[in-house]
């Protein structure tokens, strides 16, 4: 299954301009299995993105993009998130008490948004992401060594605002999910590869 694990769509994430029944229009087009919503700080889409998920037959996953004090988290398998900015290991912690799993995205992104070298020092954390769409060569090839480093799980996702950069990168996993509450178990058995889209479909990569 490929997914492209790190999206935002307009309604919930203001610097977005996609809309979630054109991503899955653009997504299946790309080759993706399934695609995953994670704006900034909102969940406020899961519902509507959930029953428009069992409509279509197409997996939706909801997660959120959380701006901890110290940097960006992708979550997934959390029903709602802190009503306030908190540090990245107490947000990690709540993810994991509600039993979620939780993504370090763009760690050296040069936006300040990243974990960076944070990512040494918080635990628990299932994964980064080592290829991110709107991150610089250097910058994700930095996340791979830190993810082979730290022994995560390496994912890809495209971080798109809009169609055109829809599925840049993905996660390549073993089996096919339908549901949010599969798609977190399938994310802990711990078996991910990133993927490139290039000109015949993806490419699983092991680095960059
Ligand atoms: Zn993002």
């Amino acid at each position: 299954m490929l997914v492209d694990m790190h999206l935002h769509e307009k309604t919930f994430s203001p610097d977005a301009f996609q809309e979630l029944k054109q991503m899955v229009e653009v997504a299946k087009a790309r080759g993706l299995d399934a695609i995953c919503i994670t704006d900034h700080d909102s969940m406020g889409l899961k519902n509507f993105a959930e029953q428009y998920s069992r409509e279509t037959g197409y997996p939706i996953f909801v997660g959120v993009e959380f701006f901890s004090l110290q940097g960006d988290i992708t979550a997934f398998g959390i029903d709602s998130i802190p009503s306030e900015r908190i540090d990245a290991q107490s947000f990690i912690d709540y993810v994991l008490q509600c039993g979620g799993v939780c993504f370090s995205c763009h760690p050296f992104r040069n936006n300040n948004r990243g974990l960076e070298e944070n990512l040494k020092s918080v635990k628990g954390l299932t994964g980064i992401e080592v290829l991110n769409g709107s991150t610089l060569y250097d910058a994700n090839k930095k996340a791979f060594e830190y993810c082979s480093e730290l022994q995560l799980m390496p994912i890809g996702a495209s971080d798109a605002h809009d169609l055109d950069q829809l599925g840049k990168y993905a996660t390549w996993f073993p089996n096919m999910v339908y549901t949010l509450d599969d798609f977190v178990k399938e994310i802990k058995k711990g078996i991910s590869k990133p993927a490139i889209l290039g000109d015949n479909g993806y490419n699983v990569v092991d680095s960059i």
